[in-house]
């Protein structure tokens, strides 16, 4: 079974003691936390911690269907 790796997007630094990264494929949040003088990475997926140990797997979603408003 293969096992994508994910595309991390541009880093959202507005935090000083973490880094944001978003998948652009899928929705992993990859965060890097800086406290003290260390630093760990935490992995997040739909508002919900997963594991720290090592990196989900890059498993990209159907895009929810989303009704836009057609034009009438
Ligand atoms: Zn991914």
């Amino acid at each position: 079974m293969k096992i994508s790796k994910h595309k991390w997007g541009e880093p959202d630094r507005s935090d000083p003691y973490s880094t944001r990264r978003q998948c652009t494929r899928c929705p992993t949040v990859k965060v890097t936390r800086k406290e003290h003088p260390q630093y760990w990475t935490e992995f997040w997926r739909d508002g919900v911690r997963v594991s720290v140990d090592k990196t989900p797997a890059c498993e990209p979603v159907r895009a929810p269907q989303q009704q836009e408003v057609a034009h009438q």
